[in-house]
C-alpha cells in the first residue's frame, strides 16, 4: 500500500468489522462525509465474513446466527439484506446422544427415567413459570431435592466442562453477565434463541458487508494494520475497532482474551448433525462442531464440519476472539477507558476496543449510538 496519498482524511476507520462499517456506512450516507476504513485482513467483514465453497457458505470464525429484540437494529441491517429465517437449535453431545440445549423437557425425556422428568417439570414450572429460561447459577441455590439434582446434572453435563474448555476457568472465576449465558429452559422450545428478529442474511454476510460499503464515499483498504499507518496519517475523527491496549502501546498490560482455533471437515454424505451446532460439554477437546450448510438449508450430497478448538490468546500468535469479563481484567480496561477519554476526536467501539462480548446486534447498537452522539456535538 502507498502510504503517501494518506496523509489527510476527515474520518479515520480502523478495523472493517460490523462496528467499523456500521459507523462508515453512517458518516458516509448521512453526513455526506468521506471515509477510509482500514482493516490488517485481507477481507472485509471482520468476524463475520463468509464465503461459499461448493454449494455451502462457510462462517470463517465460526457460526454467526443473527437475533436481536431491538427493532431499530433490525431495521437497520435490514436495508442491506433479505434475511433468511433461521432459527438456531443446538443440541449437547452427553451420554451418548444429542440433546438439545438450553437443557429443556425434551432433554429430560431423552435423558432422564420418565417420573423423574416429569416431577421436575412440575416443580420448575410451580417456582419459575412457563417458557422461561433460568441461569443455571440460579437454579443451583434453590433448596430442593429434585432441582438440586437438576442443577447438578446441567451444571455437570452441560456446563462444567464446556465452561472449563471454552473460558479455562471455573465457572465461578468468570464474570456472572458470561455465565447467565448458560440456561435450562422450562418447556419445549427448543430455539436457542427467543429474540423476536432472528435470521441470516440471505447471500451471506461478506454480501450484506458489501451492500453495507457501498457508498462512493467510502475507501476501503485491506491488508493494512494501524501500526503501518499512523505515522504518515491525519484525521479529523478517529473511530478505533481495534484492540484498545494495543492502540495504547499496551502500556497497562495486555488485555486478556480467550482464542479459538477453526479445524474444517468435508464429508460425502448430506447431513452429519441434528443440528447445526452441537456442543461437547463432555468429551474431546474442541467444545462444538458446527455445520455450517443448515443456516440457509443450502441442499448439497456432501457436507462440511467446523469444529472448534479453544485456545489461550498469545499476543502476535492467535487472535483475540472473546474478552474474557472479570473484576481484575474489567479494572485493566478501565485504565485504558480512563486513556481514551482524554483523547480527543478518537472513539473507541466494537468488541475489541470496548472490551466486551458483543452479540452482532450490540455491535450494531453501539455504532448507531456512538454516530447519534456524534450528531449532537
Ligand atoms: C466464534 C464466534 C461466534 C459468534 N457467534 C455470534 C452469533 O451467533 N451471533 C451474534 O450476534 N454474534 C456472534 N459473535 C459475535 C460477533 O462476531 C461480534 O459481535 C462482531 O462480529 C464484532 O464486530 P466488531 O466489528 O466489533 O469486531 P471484529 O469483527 O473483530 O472486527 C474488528 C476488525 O478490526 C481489524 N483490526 C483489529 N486490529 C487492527 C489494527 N491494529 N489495524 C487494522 N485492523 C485491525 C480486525 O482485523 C477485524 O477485521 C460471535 C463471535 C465469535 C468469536
Amino acid at each position: 500500500m502507498n502510504t503517501h496519498q494518506l496523509r489527510y482524511v476527515k474520518n479515520l476507520v480502523v478495523g472493517c468489522g460490523l462496528s467499523g462499517m456500521v459507523v462508515a456506512e453512517r458518516i458516509a450516507s448521512q453526513l455526506g462525509e468521506p471515509v477510509l476504513i482500514i482493516d490488517k485482513r485481507a477481507h472485509i467483514g471482520g468476524n463475520i465474513y463468509d464465503y461459499k465453497e461448493n454449494g455451502i457458505t462457510i462462517h470463517q470464525y465460526g457460526p454467526h446466527a443473527f437475533h436481536t429484540n431491538i427493532k431499530h437494529v433490525w431495521d437497520y441491517i435490514q436495508q442491506f439484506s433479505d434475511f433468511y429465517s433461521f432459527q438456531l437449535r443446538v443440541s449437547a453431545w452427553i451420554d451418548g446422544q444429542a440433546v438439545p440445549v438450553p437443557f429443556n423437557f425434551n432433554s429430560m425425556e431423552r435423558l432422564f427415567p420418565q417420573f423423574l422428568a416429569e416431577k421436575i417439570q412440575q416443580k420448575l414450572i410451580t417456582r419459575f413459570g412457563y417458557d422461561v429460561k433460568v441461569p443455571i447459577l440460579e437454579l443451583r441455590k434453590e433448596n430442593d431435592a429434585d432441582l438440586a439434582f437438576l442443577a447438578d446434572f446441567v451444571y455437570k453435563n452441560v456446563f462444567e466442562g464446556y465452561t472449563l474448555k471454552q473460558w479455562g476457568l471455573k465457572p465461578e472465576e468468570i464474570d456472572p453477565t458470561v455465565t447467565a449465558r448458560v440456561p435450562i429452559f422450562v418447556g419445549r422450545d427448543d430455539r436457542y434463541f427467543q429474540d423476536k428478529y432472528q435470521g441470516i442474511p440471505l447471500h451471506g454476510y461478506t454480501t450484506m458487508a458489501e451492500k453495507m460499503l457501498e457508498h462512493p464515499l467510502i475507501d476501503v483498504r485491506l491488508n493494512t494494520a494501524w501500526s503501518q499507518v499512523k505515522d504518515t496519517i491525519s484525521y479529523e475523527r478517529l473511530f478505533y475497532t481495534g484492540s484498545i491496549d494495543e492502540f495504547f502501546g499496551y502500556s497497562e498490560g495486555v488485555l486478556p482474551y480467550r482464542s479459538l482455533f477453526f479445524k474444517k471437515q468435508e464429508l460425502n454424505h448430506p447431513y452429519e448433525q441434528p443440528t447445526a451446532n452441537l456442543n461437547y460439554p463432555c468429551n474431546y477437546e474442541w467444545t462444538r462442531v458446527c455445520e455450517p450448510k443448515y443456516f440457509l438449508d443450502e441442499q448439497t450430497d456432501h457436507t462440511v464440519l467446523m469444529r472448534e478448538y479453544p485456545q489461550a490468546f498469545s499476543l502476535g500468535k492467535n487472535e483475540p476472539y472473546y474478552p474474557i469479563a472479570n473484576p481484575d481484567n474489567n479494572a485493566l480496561y478501565e485504565k485504558y477507558l480512563l486513556k481514551a477519554k482524554k483523547l480527543a476526536s478518537v472513539y473507541f467501539l466494537g468488541r475489541l476496543g470496548d472490551y466486551k462480548y458483543y452479540n452482532m446486534d450490540q455491535c450494531i447498537d453501539r455504532a448507531l449510538c456512538l454516530f447519534t452522539q456524534l450528531l449532537q456535538q
